[in-house]
């Protein structure tokens, strides 16, 4: 079981059921994020209980298309335009260069150009 934020992860979580479930580990509500898919149950308002089956997608949603802030994992590339890319760093995203896609990743500024972090070695904050 995988317990978070549902801030994190850049889900688009909307309620399943209008009352309030009762269950053996206490009262819930079913959330399911309405980009990707997976389900998870929120027994404590503003977080949720996610599977471990959806473990893959629970850090970053695969539909997401959102800018913000990211704070960094870790950076598998190298080069000295990834040395800003430390874990725990924050960053803005910013938008695709031209030419390139985000379909793997997100673009957030590196050491004087613009660099793309795979999805996987960052979470979406709120700030
Ligand atoms: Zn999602």
């Amino acid at each position: 079981m995988i317990h978070q934020s549902l801030s994190e992860g850049g889900h688009k979580w909307e309620k399943q059921n209008l009352v309030t479930i009762s269950g053996r580990k206490g009262n819930y509500d079913i959330y399911k994020c309405s980009q990707c898919g997976i389900e998870g149950r929120s027994y404590h308002l503003g977080t949720i209980d996610i599977p471990e089956k959806f473990a893959h997608k629970a850090n970053s949603c695969p539909k997401l298309v959102k800018k913000g802030k990211i704070r960094v994992i870790r950076c598998t590339a190298v080069g000295a335009q990834f040395k800003n890319l430390t874990p725990n760093s924050i960053h803005n995203v910013i938008d695709a260069p031209a030419g390139e896609s985000s379909t793997r990743g997100i673009w957030v500024m590196g050491v004087n150009e613009p660099v793309m972090l795979l999805y996987g070695e960052f979470n979406f904050i709120d700030e």
